[in-house]
């Protein structure tokens, strides 16, 4: 690399930090052989559950051929934004009765608000800098094997639970990607750290890593509380805990998380309320109430329904007796998915045989009253 290379992707960097990124790595527009290879016998297992348009043909090449995206493309700029690591330990979340568990990236403002209008910022700067080229920004909005990327450009490796780390840094990071047609000095490729650990592997509540870097999406709590928008499968439900948007417990483990010091600066802006919040201040019955309390919140994205099912489960596995009367009155909420995991959660706190054959006479969709006839039956089977 000369100096002049050496110059101008030292001034990017800098742009790049000034914008509020912590890493900025540099890589040509092409997945390596072992990544495709690994992304087609994912799909091929079916491991990518109800996300079906990461197993359609026209997104599937542009995954694998990400020049597609970008006629002309030359560089993808590989970037990662910070986001504080949870204000607590995978045991204290596990023992806070009563609470329910937002992963961390979730807890503060919508990352893909923040990150997008940052990385536009520095698109713009670049265009100062770098004269004529096309350009374009992607924060998880188009079909882009950023791990695989990110790994290609040096910035970090992707660990046996399939999300990036970086040897300071951790994994507490989001990636975001630049396109840009200017052809700039690439990196080194990055190494992976993991050696013979597999902590995430063995902590995972629901056997989801089922392999080093293998994640089964159908069993991952991530996958589970926040993607899928259906009836949760009955043999997870009790493992999910009381976790209600998303699931950190294999970074928790991390050994390359242990000594991560926080960046100084929050750019998700955490909220008190969402850190380990009361979980009776999830059961949001109205809509509006919903949307007021996750304004410009990643949880909105999943909407009233599958955020209450989160929570009636969470209620089931947290145990206490008090929550029967939120989830007597989610038997007649308007969103049957509600209904079948109220139904659920109040079998599991014990009792009110009579009351729970009554929703089953009064219940009018299909599935959820198959849902809660399952119940019945796995309860009677267990007693
Ligand atoms: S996010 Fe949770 S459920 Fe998913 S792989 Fe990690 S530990 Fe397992
Ligand atoms: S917990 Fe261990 S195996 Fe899993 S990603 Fe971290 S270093 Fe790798």
């Amino acid at each position: 690399m000369t100096e002049a290379d050496q110059a101008l992707k030292a001034r990017i960097r800098a742009l790049a930090y000034e914008h509020g990124f912590a890493l900025c790595h540099f890589t040509r527009p092409r997945i390596p052989a072992w990544h495709r290879a690994a992304l087609q016998r994912w799909l091929a297992q079916g491991f990518h559950g109800t996300m079906h348009w990461m197993a359609d043909s026209e997104r599937l090449q542009r995954r694998i051929h990400p020049h597609a995206l970008l006629p002309g493309v030359r560089t993808v700029i590989s970037l990662a934004m910070r986001h504080h690591p949870p204000a607590y330990t995978l045991s204290e979340a596990l023992h806070a009765k009563g609470r329910g568990v937002i992963a961390a990236y979730a807890q503060g403002d919508d990352y893909h608000e923040v990150m997008k209008k940052r990385l536009k910022a520095l698109a713009r700067a670049l265009d100062a800098l770098l004269g004529r080229h096309d350009q374009r920004v992607y924060v998880d909005t188009a079909p882009i094997l950023e791990h695989a990327l990110a790994e290609r450009a040096g910035l970090g490796w992707q660990g046996k639970h399939s999300l990036t780390i970086q040897r300071d840094i951790g994994s507490w990071f989001l990636l975001g990607e630049l396109f840009t047609t200017a052809e700039l000095p690439v990196d080194r490729a990055a190494s992976a750290h993991c050696g013979r650990c597999r902590a995430c592997l063995d902590v995972c509540p629901t056997g989801a890593i089922v392999a080093p870097y293998v994640v089964d999406a159908r069993r991952c709590i991530a996958y589970l509380t926040i993607e899928y928008k259906g009836m949760i499968p009955h043999a997870l439900r009790p493992l999910i805990g009381r976790r209600v948007f998303g699931c950190d417990d294999c970074q928790h483990v991390c050994p390359w998380n242990r000594k991560v010091v926080p960046a100084d600066e929050d750019l998700l802006g955490v909220r008190r309320e969402h850190v380990l919040p009361d979980l009776a201040q999830l059961f949001l019955h109205d809509e509006e109430a919903f949307r007021a309390r996750f304004r410009k919140s990643p949880v909105r994205r999943t909407g009233r329904a599958a955020m209450l099912r989160n929570v009636c489960i969470a209620m089931g596995n947290d145990g206490d007796p008090r929550w029967r009367t939120p989830l007597r009155k989610a038997l007649d909420d308007p969103s049957a998915l509600v209904r079948a995991h109220a139904f659920w959660a109040l079998t599991r706190l014990g009792g009110e045989t009579k009351m729970l054959r009554a929703a089953v006479a009064r219940e009018q969709d299909p599935e959820a009253r198959r849902d809660m006839l399952r119940t019945l039956q796995e309860q009677k089977e267990t007693s």
